[in-house]
C-alpha cells in the first residue's frame, strides 16, 4: 500500500513561541490511531528545526525542512545542508519549491542536485512541479511538468527514486484561494504516475505518492484526497492553523 502524506510548508512565517504552540498543538491533537500508511510532515522555517524535531519526538509528527544547499558542505555562507538536517533527524526536504524557482531561480538542474544530495543524507525529498497558469492556458502542462520530472529527478537510480515524494502544485493555484478542481488533479497526477512508470516501471509507480498542493484547505480537501491519484497534500497558508491543518489530516 503506498504511503498517504499531509505535509505543511510553513514558508518564512512564525516566531519561535508561535512556532512552538503550533508545533505543540498538532502533536497533542494528533489522532494516535493514525492508521500506519499516513504521515503528517511539518516543515517549519530552518531556523526552528531542532525545536521541530525535539516536540516531534516520539510522536506521530514528522519534521522536514523547506530547501537545502545542492552542496555537501564547505564555504557556502547563509546554506544549510542535508548532512545538518539529518544531524539533526529531520526526514523530508521540500525541494523545487516554485517560490524557489521563482525568487532564487533554481533549474531543474539545481533541483536536481539538490534531490540527489538530500538522498545521499538520507532525507527524502518532496520534489514540487507545476505549470504557471498562462502554461496551462496554452495547454502546455503536461509538457513542463513532464520536462520539471525528466530533468530533476529521472537521473536517479530505482533505489533513490523510492526515496522520492512528488508534489503536484500549479503555480496559479498557490497562495490564490483557487485550488485545481478534483478533476484538474486526478488527470495530472494520473499522468505523473505515468510518467514514473515508463520510467522505473508499474510497480515504483504504484508505491510513489503523489500530493497535491494549492490553495488546498479543509473545505476542499476530502474531494480532493478522494481521488485514486492524490495522496495527499503538500498545505501552505493552511498549515499555520493547528485546527484548520488537522481537519485536513482529517479528510484523508
Ligand atoms: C505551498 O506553498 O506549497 C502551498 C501549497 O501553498 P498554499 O497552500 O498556501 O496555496
Amino acid at each position: 500500500m503506498r504511503k498517504k502524506i499531509i505535509a505543511g510548508n510553513w514558508k518564512m512565517n512564525m516566531s519561535f513561541d508561535e512556532a512552538e504552540d503550533l508545533l505543540f498543538n498538532i502533536v497533542d491533537k494528533l489522532d494516535p490511531n493514525l492508521p500506519k500508511n499516513i504521515e503528517v510532515v511539518v516543515c517549519p522555517p530552518a531556523i526552528f528545526m531542532e525545536l521541530a524535531t525535539d516536540v516531534a519526538d516520539d510522536s506521530l509528527m514528522k519534521i522536514g525542512g523547506q530547501n537545502i544547499s545542492n552542496h555537501e558542505s564547505g564555504a557556502y555562507t547563509g546554506e544549510i545542508s542535508a548532512s545538518m538536517l539529518g544531524s539533526l533527524e529531520v526526514d523530508y526536504c521540500i525541494i523545487g519549491h516554485s517560490e524557489r524557482r521563482k525568487y532564487f531561480k533554481e533549474s531543474n538542474q539545481l533541483i536536481g542536485e539538490k534531490v540527489t544530495v538530500a538522498l545521499k543524507n538520507g532525507i527524502k525529498a518532496i520534489f514540487c512541479c507545476g505549470e504557471l497558469l498562462n502554461e496551462r492556458e496554452a495547454q502546455n502542462h503536461f509538457a513542463i511538468v513532464k520536462t520539471q520530472i525528466e530533468e530533476a529527478l529521472f537521473h536517479l537510480d530505482e533505489k533513490s527514486f523510492r526515496s522520492v515524494v512528488i508534489a503536484y502544485e500549479p503555480v496559479w493555484a498557490i497562495g490564490t484561494g483557487v485550488n485545481a478542481t478534483p478533476q484538474q488533479a486526478q488527470e495530472m497526477h494520473a499522468y505523473i504516475r505515468k510518467l514514473i512508470s515508463g520510467k522505473y516501471g508499474a510497480e515504483i509507480a504504484d508505491i510513489t505518492t503523489i500530493l497535491y498542493g494549492g490553495s488546498c484547505n479543509s473545505q476542499n480537501a476530502k474531494e480532493l484526497f478522494a481521488n485514486p491519484d492524490v495522496d495527499g497534500g503538500l498545505i501552505g497558508g493552511a498549515s499555520l492553523d493547528a485546527e484548520e491543518f488537522l481537519k485536513i489530516i482529517n479528510s484523508i
